[in-house]
């Protein structure tokens, strides 16, 4: 019997504190604590971890606080394009959507592709297309509007930038959300999920849909959830780097993940976070950013915070 655990994120970036009122403040880890509360429910029963990162997921897609999902940021034409994926790690089966729009919990149709066709990766029309096959849950587009996102794109509409989730030019936040974890019988898992970035254009890609770079799950070695600036997490294959720093150097789980965001991924001029889960049930956080929405729960253990 396997120890398990869990945990989450909620995007890393620079969290100013003066920029969040404490009823901000309080709602985010209320919506932390939710999700970790919905994964760890399923690993308490004796659920597969895969069940387990798909609820923690869902969760913080359906609320507006995370560029995931329900509070997915606006595209250069003002639509919602998500991305997800979702890995386990004993067979090291892989789902992952990109280019989606309208469909409610873009991590479970990551997982669809996963379990009901032959394929790892699908996208836009094609994916919607496999979505309705399998009657995917979609919501109409004013159930992806909200305020706060359609002002930070309204900021920037008609110019050539693009914004990650709610950062300014000077303050930079990454929203997309992850989970990862292990059951009872050993096995990890770990998923994805991401609306990408305001007034991204012509079908811009991340690394939250790359199995490697966003996401990774071994049994042997760790799962593995990303955030940040996805063009450097895609070109440091940082998920998977991770696992090869455990499985061939023997880091630990922390110390793969320091060596990957403290230096591999700030030397190529990448920042942002990640989350990690290893065979032992051990969690680890790491961020080279000022702060990370996250979370972690243990049968010792639950923790929420988003500064250092
Ligand atoms: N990594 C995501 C992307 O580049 C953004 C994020 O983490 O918020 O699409």
């Amino acid at each position: 019997m396997s120890k398990i655990s869990i945990a989450i994120h909620g995007g890393a970036g620079t969290i100013l504190r003066k920029d969040l009122t404490p009823e901000k403040e309080a709602a985010y880890l209320a919506a932390l604590n939710d999700a970790l509360t919905a994964g760890y429910a399923v690993l308490e029963k004796g659920g597969s971890s895969l069940d387990a990162v798909e609820k923690a997921v869902n969760s913080l897609e359906n609320t507006p606080l995370f560029n995931a999902g329900k509070g997915s940021v606006f595209t250069e034409k003002g639509t919602h394009e998500m991305d997800a994926s979702i890995m386990e790690g004993k067979t090291k089966m892989a789902g992952a959507v990109s280019l989606i729009t309208g469909i409610k919990n873009p991590v479970s149709l990551a997982r669809l592709v996963m379990e009901k066709s032959e394929h790892v990766f699908m996208a836009g029309a094609g994916a919607l297309e496999f979505a309705k096959l399998h009657h995917c849950p979609t919501e109409a587009p004013e159930y992806f509007y909200d305020d706060f996102r359609h002002k930070q794109w309204l900021e920037v509409k008609g110019s050539d930038t693009f914004q990650l989730d709610h950062a300014s030019t000077k303050d930079k936040k990454f929203g997309t959300v992850g989970a990862v974890a292990i059951d009872i019988n050993g096995n990890i898992a770990a998923a994805t999920s991401t609306g990408g970035m305001t007034n991204k254009k012509f079908g811009r890609v991340g690394d939250s849909p790359m199995i490697g770079a966003g996401t990774y799950a071994n049994n042997e070695t760790c799962g593995i959830s990303c955030t940040g600036s996805g063009e450097f997490f895609i070109r440091g294959v940082v998920a998977y780097d991770v696992s090869c720093l455990m499985e061939y150097k023997g880091l630990s789980l922390q110390e793969a993940c320091d060596t990957v965001v403290k230096d591999r991924l700030l030397k190529i001029g990448g920042d942002g976070g990640l989350i990690g889960v290893d065979k032992l049930g051990n969690l680890a956080f790491s961020f080279n950013t000022e702060g990370m929405y996250r979370g972690k729960k243990t049968s010792k253990e639950t923790y929420v915070g988003i500064y250092v």
